[in-house]
Formats: structure tokens, C-alpha cells, sequence
């Protein structure tokens, strides 16, 4: 059967990025690795299949516009301007080394002062994506260390949003400085290399203006205009449609690139913390695209140049691994933080990701960065992905051993006076409690059961993974576990085999599902009560090991049934749930 190249893309593209995905996960490393490796089995360098690298690209490109759409949404004022002491010099001290050891490496190479530039610049900025998952992965976001990293990376972000913006102004009047070649971007007239930047400033500021003028009322006004109409398919459409259709405008009246349009698109939409949580369900479209962009990365990337240029590898790699991590920690310890806090930051800014990418494709298809360059900032992308948790692993020896910051389960006034009071995360400490009630998430129905459950003078063990949930059930009284329950590690810690009831009080029954089926294997006699919304929830929860489950949605119904059934009413915001 015939069928063209964009399905043969589209399957092959997703299905060997999931199976390198998976496998990736398999091996415990990050899944942008499973990506970038399916790209390269779909690439002309390696033999077999060959997707068509011109449709890959325009798929990436929609990737990228998802991508900055979903920076912009989680762009967030607050938390750059809590930390900005730190993360703004900081960065910016770290973009500087980084360009400038990559100058000097594109000199030894012999590129041009432009091709050194961006390719630096490529360098200095670190992937969101890698990032967030390596300080997840050690609960280490809502610390100091992880307010910082997140912080820095911001300003890194915004510094990229605005290079490329200018790195093809610079490339116009590089080209428009050649005489005989007219400048399309600056019309008739030569306006030599500050003109240009000048005038791709000043259309910068005017899709600003527009952004804050227009955008910001009608945006809004078409998602309250669409949320009316009742349809969630029609409301995921129009989040869509203003990602790509600011992105559209933004490129084609105001010249600006669709990384400044979607990211301004994402931040509008992240002001009401409404729009912003029906926008985040439009993700999974993003997720897609965003590994199709990853798969396209991968197809350019010719290993060759792993055999080719080692010498040249090894220098990206060490600007990327020591370079930018030097530089980061000097900054650090220059601002009074502690050595196991500046060396955490390090770690996490040690490698590069979707930016590097993106500014080498820009790069090499305004033929101002050799080919070469961008094989260099793929490889060593790759490789500094791959060594992070090993980076990582090394901070935590070193720190452990210089005995600063490892919290082992010592109580937290025993912390050293560098540490600050959030750093207490870093371990899973198992709980000593026994005889106690174990309450799995902290949300409408937790909390409620929680409070219920102290006020009945019981002890109660929350297990909680969002920031606000665990304010509210350290302040309720509870013992707190925190991360994700489905963690079996953060499970192990919940001292399931002494405790008296497990309440699984989250609404997602898949992790719910694994909740119960560890803790009944941790005991096999623990009453267990889960929360479900569903007959086939239920049924999957029992399966699970639950010994009871209750139904929200039942609950209601009795509730509301009860208060129009015979005899007395129930007092009012107490329904008595029918027996
Ligand atoms: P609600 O639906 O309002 O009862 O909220 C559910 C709560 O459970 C939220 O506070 C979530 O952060 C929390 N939660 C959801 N899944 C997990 C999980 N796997 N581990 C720990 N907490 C969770």
C-alpha cells in the first residue's frame, strides 16, 4: 500500500522515540537521549530506513513553537525576582565564559569570530527539560539550590529568546556588509551591523507593545468567549490556535522569530492561573511535537564526527562540563553560597539541550555555523545529557564527605548553619511512627480526612507531593513525607508494615492502583481505602489490593439524595453519606 513520507515520519519518527524512550528510561537515563538515538537510526548517516530530513525539520519547527509556548507558560515573575541576585549576574557571568571559551575554540578551529559566537552561546544555556527532571528526581525543586537552578535557567532562557531574535539581524548585516548582496531585512538602504540590530530591537519592542495592548485583552477574551461554549475539544483548539497563531504573526508582521511569539503567547496565558491550567492540558500536543523535534535533531547528527574530531569533542565537552561549571561555582561562592549549594548548581547547569539545538539549526541555515560546529554541539549535547547523573553522583560523594549538606535521618536542627531550612528534602527519612494513619495525597478529599482523622486525636503520615498540600498538612499537625507515593522508595519510608489504615486519597487511579499493590506487599493485613471516580477504577484498585474503595462521584449522589430523603435532613455542610 502506498503512503507518504509524513506518515512514514510520523510512525517511525514516534514509535523508535518511544522504544528509545522506554529503553532509555530502562537505563535510568534521560528519555531526550532515547529521542536524539531514534533520530540518528531515522538519519542518512546510519543505514536503513531514511525519513525526509525537509519534513522532519518542519515538524521540529512546530515542536519548537510548543516547546517556547510551554517555556512561557511556566515562565514565572515571582521566582525569577525571588532569586534574582543570585540567577541573574550568575547567568549572565555563565553565558559570557561559555561564548567566550567557545570563541576561542572556533578560532583554534578556524571559523569565522560569528560562527565562535553562536556556537558559544549554544553552550552556555542548559536544557529546561534535563534540568527539572535531574532536581525532581532528588526532590530538590522547592530548596534553595532548586529555586536558584530554575531561576538561573530563566534568565538563560530569556537571553536565548532574545539572541534569537538577533542572531539573524546580525547574519543580514553581515550579509547586507557584502557589497552587491541587497538586505532584504533593512530594505534599500545599508544600515551596517548596529543599524540592523537597532531596527530588529525596535520590532522586537513593537510585537512587545502589541503583546501587552492587544494580545493581553483578547487573548483572554477568546478563551472566556470559547470556555462559554461548553466544548473542551473547541477550548484545546483555540490554546492551540493562539500558540501558533501568535507565533504566525509574530514572524510574518513583525519579522520577529515564532520562539518570541509562542513564548509571549505562553506567558499571556500563564497571568490567570485558569487560562494557565486549561492551557497545560494542551500539552500532550506538545509533548509529540516536542520529541519529533528531538527525532529531527537526531537525523542531522552524523556519529562520524565522534571519530572524526575527538580533539574537538573533548574541548566542547569540557567548556560544557567544566567550563560553565567553574564558572557557575566561582559566581556562587563570590555571592556567600555554600560549597555543597554552588556545587548542586553546577551540576544541574552542566549540559545543554532543546536552545543548543535550536540556535545550531538557526546557525548552520543562515550559513554562519559550519556544519561541523553544530555535529560538536549535538555530540557533545548528548554526552553532557548522559554524564549529568553522573556529575550529579559525584557532587553527592564529594558533599557527603566534606560532610556540609548530607542530611542523613538526623533531625533537622542538627543542620549544619549552611544548609537552609528547605534542604531537609534531600532524603527520604523513614518514618519511626507506628500504630499511625497513612494519608496518601493531601488535595479536596485528603485534607478533609486528615484534619478529621487529628482531630480524632489519631497520628497521621501524609505523603504529598505538591508544595502548597504539604504547607497545609504541616500546619494541620501531620508527619510529612514528601514526593511521589507511587515511588516505591518514598513508600518504603511510610512504615506501612506498623500503621493501622492506608488512605489513598489521589485522584489518579494509576498511581493509586501501584500504591495499594506495594503497600499490600509491605502488608499483607493493612486495611486499605482508595479513592476512585469510576465502576472501572474500582474494580482496578480492588484488583490492586484496596480493601475498600469509595466512589466520589456516589458519595455525592447519596449526599445530595439524603438531603431530599424522608426523615431529617442532615445539618447543613454535613451530609450524612447513606449506609
Ligand atoms: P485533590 O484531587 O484535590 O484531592 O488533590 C489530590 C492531591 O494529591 C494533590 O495535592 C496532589 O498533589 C496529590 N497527589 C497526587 N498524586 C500524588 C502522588 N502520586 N503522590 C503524592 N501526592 C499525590
Amino acid at each position: 500500500m502506498h503512503h507518504g513520507p509524513l506518515i512514514a515520519i510520523l510512525v517511525a519518527g514516534l514509535g523508535l522515540a518511544f522504544v528509545f524512550g522506554a529503553l532509555a528510561h530502562k537505563l535510568r537515563i534521560s528519555p531526550l537521549v532515547g529521542y536524539l538515538v531514534a533520530g540518528v537510526a531515522v538519519g542518512p548517516f546510519t543505514p536503513g530506513f531514511v525519513a525526509d530530513q525537509n519534513l522532519a525539520n518542519e515538524l521540529a519547527e512546530i515542536g519548537v513553537i510548543l516547546l517556547m509556548f510551554g517555556v512561557g507558560l511556566h515562565f514565572s515573575l515571582k521566582d525569577l525576582l525571588s532569586v534574582k541576585a543570585i540567577a541573574v549576574p550568575g547567568a549572565l557571568v555563565q553565558i559570557g565564559t561559555a561564548t567566550l571559551l567557545g570563541m576561542g575554540l572556533g578560532y583554534l578551529m578556524g571559523w569565522t569570530w560569528v560562527a565562535g559566537f553562536v556556537f558559544g552561546l549554544a553552550l552556555s544555556v542548559a536544557s529546561t527539560v534535563v534540568l527539572l527532571r535531574s532536581l525532581q528526581e532528588r526532590r530538590l525543586v522547592q530548596t534553595e539550590k532548586g529555586k536558584i537552578a530554575v531561576g538561573w535557567l530563566i534568565v538563560e532562557d530569556l537571553a536565548m529568546v532574545l539572541a534569537l531574535v538577533m542572531i539573524p539581524a546580525v547574519a543580514e548585516a553581515l550579509r547586507g556588509a557584502q557589497p552587491g548582496m541587497p538586505s532584504p531585512l533593512s530594505g534599500q538602504f545599508d544600515l551596517g551591523l548596529w543599524g540592523v540590530l537597532g531596527f530588529t530591537l525596535m520590532k522586537v519592542v513593537a510585537f512587545i507593545a502589541f503583546m501587552l495592548v492587544v494580545g493581553r485583552r483578547v487573548i483572554p477574551w477568546i478563551l472566556h468567549w470559547v470556555a462559554h461554549t461548553g466544548s473542551r475539544e473547541l477550548f484545546r483548539l483555540a490554546v492551540l490556535a493562539v500558540a501558533l497563531g501568535v507565533a504566525f504573526i509574530a514572524a510574518s508582521l513583525f519579522g520577529v522569530s515564532f520562539a518570541l511569539g509562542a513564548f509571549f503567547a505562553g506567558m499571556i496565558l500563564s497571568e490567570s492561573p485558569l487560562s494557565q491550567r486549561a492551557a497545560e492540558e494542551s500539552l500532550p500536543l506538545r509533548d509529540a511535537f516536542a520529541v519529533l523535534f528531538f527525532v529531527s535533531v537526531g537525523m542531522l547528527f552524523d556519529p562520524g564526527i565522534l571519530l572524526r574530531a575527538p580533539g574537538p569533542l573533548l574541548a566542547t565537552l569540557a567548556i560544557i562540563l567544566i567550563g560553565k561549571s567553574l564558572a557557575a561555582w566561582l559566581i556562587m561562592r563570590a555571592f556567600g553560597k555554600s560549597n555543597a549549594v554552588a556545587l548542586t548548581i553546577s551540576a544541574s547547569l552542566a549540559q545543554i539541550g532543546e536552545f543548543s539545538f535550536i540556535l545550531a539549526g538557526l546557525g548552520v541555515s543562515l550559513a554562519i555555523l559550519p556544519a561541523q560546529a553544530r555535529d560538536l554541539i549535538l555530540a557533545g549535547a548528548i554526552l553532557s545529557i548522559l554524564l549529568n547523573p553522573v556529575l550529579f553522583a559525584l557532587v553527592d560523594r564529594f558533599v557527603g564527605e566534606t560532610g556540609s549538606v548530607r542530611q542523613k535521618p538526623a533531625p533537622a536542627e542538627a543542620a549544619p548553619a549552611t544548609a537552609t531550612e528547605l534542604e531537609p528534602e534531600l532524603d527520604i527519612v523513614p518514618t519511626t511512627l507506628s500504630d499511625h494513619m497513612v494519608v496518601v495525597g493531601y488535595g479536596r478529599v485528603g485534607a478533609l480526612l486528615g484534619a478529621g482523622l487529628l482531630a480524632r486525636g489519631e497520628t497521621v503520615l501524609v505523603i504529598e507531593e505538591q508544595g502548597d498540600a504539604v504547607a497545609i498538612a504541616k500546619r494541620d499537625g501531620a508527619e510529612l513525607l514528601r514526593g511521589n507515593a507511587a515511588d516505591p522508595a518514598v513508600l518504603a519510608a511510610a512504615g506501612l508494615g506498623r500503621a493501622k489504615r492506608l488512605f489513598v486519597a489521589i485522584p489518579q487511579s494509576f498511581e493509586a492502583g501501584q500504591v495499594c499493590e506495594q503497600a499490600r506487599r509491605d502488608n499483607p493485613a493493612l486495611p486499605i481505602v482508595a479513592r476512585a471516580h469510576s465502576d472501572a477504577e474500582v474494580a482496578h484498585l480492588t484488583k490492586c489490593g484496596a480493601t475498600l474503595t469509595i466512589m466520589g462521584e456516589a458519595e455525592i449522589a447519596r449526599a445530595m439524595l439524603a438531603l431530599c430523603g424522608a426523615g431529617e435532613p442532615p445539618a447543613e455542610g454535613e451530609p450524612q453519606p447513606a449506609a
